[in-house]
């Protein structure tokens, strides 16, 4: 099989190969890794309907992660997608209130970050290998919420890695706080920034991009990297759940092979549905891209208009994973768009950073016509998770309920009927009090877990372990620090002391 190699949307640098990429994250000038093609899928469609999600997942990646032998990426995979999951479909599909759901949160933290947080760490401690890369991996994490927990499961313990997780202090759930704040494991360490994601993000994201202080670690014995969806690492093996949704409508009769169908995604730093625009680049049959946004509408409103502005007041909703105004892996699509050309990228990006928006071109936004932008304010998403409760039984979180509910509109607007997938993104579970105020009136002056025992009450689900965990584990972390003090946070927390 040919290599595939990886180069930065901003151009500066050789191209590097899929192991190399997942050990750096992010490319030195601030880029994004993109391989140098999307590589088709190289076998039937047909096929696909008779592996397993293990198999189906060998056979996408190895397409993608072309220096990993079959040994290596068959150990990564078997040991990620194992009983950690608690369903060995790993991502089931479940056909409810004129959409099919697909559950990626039967993890160990009960998102879809799972889905790639529980490979990424033994990706990368193979790459450290292969590249004899010596001194010990910190991984630095901004999350809004998810990616947090989930990157420390993957994380915790495993030898020569460090991870250090930044969320917003009083932007996320309480059961997302308490998720990461009781988190074990001797080198995992977890920072509440006072400001929102968008500060957190840009904080580790300076960090990285700081030569000095990359200098300062190595010194020390130490370099960083990325567990963000800005790590191609994380972005690949998302790339398999939407080829393996394929595969299991096939399976089950609801499409026949070749037959389009459509993907709705709740959208925040733009990975997972740049995931499922590569399943289609690869040759999966998705007809539209539903990009979907909660009151955080930037995206939506770059599709409407092609301007992509930040400049806006930024709001704190139910879907907290949500709450993004700059979304990372845009950069990925607007590298596409442009051709490949990463002077126009890295413009782009400029003008982002200086003047918090930039427009593309004419040209440019008819390559987006896969993509449709829609958003959900909080009263619809209440109303989606009604919907589909009072017509099938069916309880769906926060953040799917603004891709479901996205996905009504643009049904009823446009007539499309094309069958549909929605990526479903967390267990309701984890953001059971908005759940429950949208399905029970009797929510007001109940304790967090006495609403979760209730929803299990109504809704037959077992309370998943992720959440027993919880209930009773100590707090383990409390350090907080303000915005401009993450990398102050950072040395403390390496003990370096001198620079
Ligand atoms: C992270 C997250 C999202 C957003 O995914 P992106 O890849 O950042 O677009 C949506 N829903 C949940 C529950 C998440 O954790």
């Amino acid at each position: 099989m040919s290599e595939l190699l990886y180069k930065s949307t901003r151009g500066h640098g050789e191209a590097i190969t899929s192991s190399r990429a997942i050990l750096r994250g992010l490319a030195e000038d601030g880029g994004l890794y993109v391989p140098e093609r999307i590589p088709k899928l190289d076998f039937p469609l047909a096929e696909a309907v008779r592996m397993d999600y293990r198999e189906l997942a060998y056979r996408v990646m190895r397409l993608f992660l072309t220096d990993y032998t079959e040994d290596e990426l068959r150990g990564c995979i078997n040991g990620a997608y194992d009983d950690k999951f608690d369903t060995d479909e790993i991502a089931p599909i479940r056909g409810a209130a004129g959409a099919y759901y697909l559950e990626l949160y039967h993890g160990a933290t009960i998102a879809f970050k799972d889905m790639a947080l529980s490979v990424l760490p033994r990706l990368m401690t193979v790459a450290a290998k292969k590249n004899g890369a010596d001194g010990e991996i910190v991984i630095l994490t901004a999350t809004s919420g998810d990616t947090g927990k989930a990157a420390m499961a993957g994380f915790a313990d495993v030898p020569g890695t460090k991870i250090i997780v930044f969320y917003p202090k009083d932007g996320v759930s309480a059961v997302q706080e308490r998720q990461m704040i009781t988190q074990r494991g001797n080198n995992t360490y977890v920072v509440g920034v006072r400001g929102n994601f968008d500060d957190a993000q840009s904080g580790v994201k300076t960090m990285f991009a700081d030569a000095e202080l990359a200098k300062t670690l190595a010194r020390s014995g130490f370099a960083f990297s990325s567990a963000n969806s800005i790590n191609i690492g994380r972005l690949v093996p998302q790339i398999v759940y939407y080829v393996y949704a394929y595969s299991r409508l096939v399976k089950c009769g609801a499409v026949s092979c070749g037959e389009y169908i459509n993907a709705a995604v709740p959208t925040g730093n733009f990975g997972n549905i740049l995931a499922a625009h590569y399943a289609k680049l690869m040759g999966t049959p998705i007809k539209t891209l539903i990009c979907a946004s909660n009151d955080n509408r930037v995206l939506t409103d770059f599709f409407d208009t092609g301007v992509y502005d930040k400049n806006r007041p930024f709001y704190t909703t139910s879907s907290p994973s949500m709450d993004i105004l700059v979304s990372s892996n845009l950069e990925r699509l607007i590298y596409e768009i442009a051709n490949g050309d990463a002077v126009r990228c890295r413009a782009c990006m400029e003008a982002l950073h200086a003047n918090g928006r930039y427009a593309i071109t004419a040209d440019e936004r008819k390559r987006l016509d896969d993509f449709f932008g829609g958003s959900a304010a909080e009263a619809e998403v209440s109303d989606e998770i009604a919907r589909v409760w009072n017509g099938d039984g069916y309880v769906i979180d926060t953040h799917t309920a603004v891709a479901s509910r996205v996905l009504y509109c643009y049904r009823t607007a446009t007539g499309d009927r094309t069958p549909a997938v929605v990526a479903s993104t967390a267990s309701p579970y984890k953001f059971a009090r908005s759940v429950m105020s949208a399905i029970s009136d009797d929510v007001d002056g109940r304790g967090d877990f006495e609403l979760i025992d209730e929803l299990s009450r109504i809704s037959g689900v077992p309370v998943p372990p992720a959440i027993e965990d919880i209930r009773s584990a100590p707090v383990r972390h409390d350090r907080v620090c303000g915005k401009d003090e993450m990398r102050a946070a950072v040395m403390e927390i390496l003990g370096i002391t001198s620079e």
